[in-house]
């Protein structure tokens, strides 16, 4: 996981104005106005943290773009909103923050977040900090890792965006060359525990190693369990976080080396057919089943054992939909072993729909004996329809009720199965096992 490193190297002493060129056009507009904006309010506004990491190691950008105004960055959200056709949403006053959600291109969105540089205070390991505004400086040291301490200012010039300098006073830029990954202060992970987890996350993409230091910070602080001071809800969020990742069997491989996975996912562990379950899926053609970070929980828990799996589900407030893969996993298990090759399309709807499809495209990726098998039910099996539907058969004169729907449920099967393909056949294959045969 190490391919950004020449692309940071070349990028290093790329100037600030060459950085923000890499922007994409719409996203230079917005900011353009913004920086306008700021200039008529006497504020000074700048680019931070990821996004200014992301073009200078050329890494794709992230769906935030995260802004630090020296200045009322409230004012600044509401008239950016208001000029651009933006919609605002988020403000808090309290924390001088608010987000622009703009429309681009494709119809995706994209969120601009505005937010009053500051100091934060942490009055004790773990709680929520106290802000005070406060010079772009400290706000830059108030930040989690070197990498993303860094900023550029943003001015406006006949329209046009244009970059003033930029600040990195931890060295982020050379520790991105190098490959380190660097907390700013020795309290750092005191403050706020789920650095740890951002850590992790950021050194499994970047291929970051935690200077002497910062490894030391993270023993101490799993030493000290700051962990179980931060509230599920929280760690939880990092935790899905680290599921948008590509790859985030990568992230587990390096928390399992930290120490952290047995403090947030208890019983799980990386390995090698784990590993291969989340290669197959980041390998996956364009045409295969998709996964997205639902999926790719379900490959990492896929054989957690049911009381760690319990554990997770008792542990952290899910979402609906992952609390429901979490109770099919066992079962999905037990499915694949009766899956097998000769096995008639009708059997294997049988034994596959009781499952979602986030469920089924778990076990595509995790049984490659029975992929094929798994990719014909999910691109095909599950969506057929047998050619008459219950209103047809009470007009066929079979009454509401059981007979129906196993009718129903046949009449599937012998389609599924090829032996019924038309309305007529249907009728015909109707008449000769239900309605002239046993009933
Ligand atoms: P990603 O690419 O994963 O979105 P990001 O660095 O942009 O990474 P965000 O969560 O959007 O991540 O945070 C934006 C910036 O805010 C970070 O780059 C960092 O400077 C700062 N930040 C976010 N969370 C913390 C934290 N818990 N402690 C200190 N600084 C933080």
């Amino acid at each position: 996981m190490l391919p950004l490193k020449a692309a940071a190297v070349k990028n290093m002493h790329a100037p600030p104005e060459a950085l923000l060129a890499r922007l994409p056009a719409e996203y230079r507009t917005v900011l353009a106005q913004a920086a306008s904006l700021a200039a008529s309010q006497a504020a000074r506004l700048w680019l931070v943290g990821g996004v200014v990491r992301d073009l200078l190691c050329e890494a794709p950008l992230g769906r935030d773009v995260d802004l630090a105004v020296e200045g009322d960055a409230l004012a600044l959200a509401r008239d950016l909103a208001t000029r651009i056709g933006g919609r605002l949403r988020a403000v808090h006053a309290a924390f001088g923050t608010a987000s622009v959600d703009v429309q681009v291109a494709g119809g995706s969105t994209v969120t601009f977040d505005l937010a009053g540089s500051r100091v934060e205070r942490y009055r004790s390991p773990g709680a929520l900090p106290e802000v005070a505004p406060a010079p772009i400086e400290d706000d830059l040291y108030r930040r989690d890792f070197s990498v993303n301490a860094l900023a550029i200012e943003l001015r406006a010039m006949n329209g046009q965006l244009s970059a003033g300098q930029l600040l990195d006073p931890f060295g982020g830029r050379g520790d991105l060359v190098t490959g380190r990954l660097r907390l700013l202060h020795e309290e750092s992970l005191r403050d706020d525990p789920t650095r740890m987890l951002r850590g992790v996350r950021l050194a499994a993409r970047l291929g970051l190693q935690p200077d002497p230091a910062t490894a030391a910070q993270i023993q101490r602080a799993l030493e000290a369990s700051y962990l179980s001071l931060v509230s599920d809800e929280r760690i939880l969020t990092e935790l899905c976080l680290s599921l948008e990742e590509p790859r985030p069997d990568e992230t587990l491989r390096l928390a399992d080396a930290w120490g952290l996975t047995p403090r947030v996912l208890p019983g799980l562990a990386w390995s090698e057919a784990l590993a291969d379950r989340c290669a197959r899926l980041a390998q996956a053609p364009g045409d295969a089943p998709t996964g997205g970070p639902l999926v790719r929980a379900g490959l990492l828990l896929y054989d957690l054992d049911a009381a760690a799996q319990a554990a997770i589900a008792a542990r952290y407030p899910l979402p609906a939909e992952a609390a429901d893969l979490l109770r099919q996993l066992p079962g999905l298990r037990a499915v694949a072993s009766l899956l097998t090759p000769d096995l008639p399309n009708s059997a294997v709807d049988r034994l596959l729909r009781p499952f979602s499809v986030a469920a089924v495209t778990v076990l595509h990726y995790a049984e490659p004996a029975t992929a094929a098998l798994t990719g014909r039910y999910l691109r095909e099996l599950r969506a057929m329809r047998a050619p008459l539907n219950g209103n047809d058969l009470q007009r066929l004169g079979i009454a509401p009720g059981p007979l129906l729907g196993q009718t129903l449920e046949a009449l599937r099967a012998a389609t599924l199965d090829g032996r019924v393909s038309t309305r007529e056949q249907a009728e015909a294959w109707v008449r000769q096992h239900v309605m002239d045969g046993p009933r």
